[in-house]
């Protein structure tokens, strides 16, 4: 939950923006590449994030996560789980990450020992969109389980991400939802100048296209 006066709006993004940059600067100066994925709970952001990064670790790229959430270490454990190296990152209250965060969650890890790091921010598409983090992508994932309307709904965050991915595509007939909707309406919030990415995290299907659109 951010609640902010009038004015004071103005200077907490300037500050987080701030801060951004060391992030971004800092994780250049060790070669690192990093990702911010965005979405709703349930959208499947670990099981892609795991995914992405076994067949990363498969090429030999080291790869390290931040697990943000408000709470708990249920995504963290799942990293760990899946062998992916992790730092869990509680917001306490927040309902998104901001730079101050993933500055201390980047103070944990030994930044020579990665080549890429995937950041899941907290699930909620609405004020992610607005704290930048400082990494070379922002990304956001839906599902198709989340109905055909996401882009009309939440325009903000399609507009401040690089890329978007429409996940569980596996179950997209079972739901009822017909793809091409979503798809269409993103054409047209971006007038066609970025991509939507249809997937899979847990069939594997359309995973290696998102790591070449991420340049990984
Ligand atoms: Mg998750
Ligand atoms: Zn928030």
């Amino acid at each position: 939950m951010h609640i902010v006066q009038p004015g004071m709006e103005i200077d907490v993004l300037k500050e987080n923006s701030k801060i951004a940059n060391e992030n971004f600067r800092l994780m250049k100066s060790h070669g690192i590449k990093s990702v911010d994925f965005m979405g709703s709970i349930g959208a499947g952001k670990t099981a892609l994030i795991i995914k992405l990064a076994e067949k990363l670790r498969a090429k030999g790229v080291r790869v390290c996560a931040i697990a943000g959430d408000v709470t708990g270490a249920d995504d963290y454990g799942r990293f760990e789980k899946s062998g992916l190296d992790a730092v869990n990152c509680n917001t306490g209250h927040e309902c998104h990450l901001d730079a101050n965060l993933v500055r201390k969650s980047l103070s944990k890890i030994d930044l020579d020992a990665y080549d890429v790091i995937f950041i899941e921010n907290v699930g909620n598409l609405v004020c992610p969109a607005d704290f930048a983090l400082g990494t070379d992508y922002r990304v956001v994932v839906i599902s198709t389980t989340e109905g055909d309307d996401m882009v009309r709904k939440h325009h903000d965050i399609f507009l401040h991400s690089d890329i978007a991915i429409l996940n569980k595509m596996d179950i997209a007939d079972a739901v009822g939802v017909d793809p091409e909707v979503i798809i269409e309406d993103y054409r047209k919030l971006t007038g066609g100048l970025k991509e939507m990415y249809m997937c899979s995290a847990r069939k594997d299907e359309g995973v290696d296209e998102i790591l070449v659109a991420l340049g990984l």
